[in-house]
């Protein structure tokens, strides 16, 4: 296991009401094992509760907008989410790329307004069955990362996190296995390293996420360039977080 702190992030999705996460916060809360940072992307609408119902935990936003405010009606900013008290956000996940237009540029711009305002990105890259079948997966993550990282700074870098989940892992239960998984990951570092040196890429923590359950988990975390997790499905259950904190903790 690397030096880095592990990072194990739940993402829910369009999942729970407010009163389901503060439940489900308050219940992991008191079972969250030392030595590891856990929390959870969390639905707008129940920020404000997972925070009242923790205080270990690291609460998410799973996006924002890049503007500071205007007329872009759905969206929330930054400087919404910085008043609630979160400090964390995802961005660029693939589903956001999918269905709702982002892109490598918008997430670029997402990644440095979260910074301005202090808040930690969760930024997502990963290539399509498609381009993973045809051997694409190096050049396509390297151009991803080439573009939503643009620009940003060395002790920005230092903070972030990258999660690396391909698009044909998610939701479908076929996992990485850890050789992709590792090697994908490495590269990820390499590229942080091509843009930005040595130190950065030493401290940026890099996620695999795409069908982790308790039973892979340990796996990916054995491996020296994968320092946590984002986990979609196996987040939503009380069981099957517990036993991922549990196999964290082993
Ligand atoms: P699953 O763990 O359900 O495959 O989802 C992964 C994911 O998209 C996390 O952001």
């Amino acid at each position: 296991m690397s030096k880095r702190t592990p990072i194990i992030i739940g993402n829910w999705k369009m999942n729970k009401t407010d009163g389901e996460a503060k439940e489900f916060v308050a219940a992991i809360e008191k079972a969250v094992p030392e030595g590891a940072d856990f929390g959870f992307g969390v639905p707008f609408t129940a920020l404000s509760a997972s925070l009242s119902a923790s205080k270990k935990l690291i609460i998410a936003a799973q996006n924002c907008h890049y503007e500071d405010s205007g007329a872009y009606t759905g969206e929330i900013s930054a400087d919404m989410l910085l008043a609630l008290g979160i400090k964390w956000c995802i961005i660029g996940h693939s589903e956001r790329r999918q269905y709702f237009g982002d892109s490598d540029e918008t997430v670029n711009k997402k990644a440095k307004k979260l910074f301005e305002k202090g808040l930690t990105p969760i930024l997502c890259c990963g290539e399509t069955l498609e381009q993973f079948e045809a051997g694409e997966t190096e050049a396509v993550v390297r151009g991803q990362l080439a573009i939503c990282l643009k620009d940003l700074s060395v002790d920005q870098i230092k903070k972030l996190v990258i999660a690396y989940e391909p698009i044909w892992a998610i939701g479908t239960g076929r996992n990485a296995t850890r050789e992709i998984a590792s090697s994908t990951c490495a590269l990820v570092r390499d590229q942080v390293k091509v843009m930005f040196g040595e130190e950065a890429a030493a401290a940026v923590r890099i996620q695999y996420g795409g069908s982790v359950k308790p039973e892979n988990i340990a796996e990916y975390l054995g491996e020296p360039d994968i320092d946590g997790a984002l986990i979609g499905g196996a987040s939503l259950k009380l069981d099957s977080f517990t036993a991922i904190m549990e196999a964290v903790k082993a």
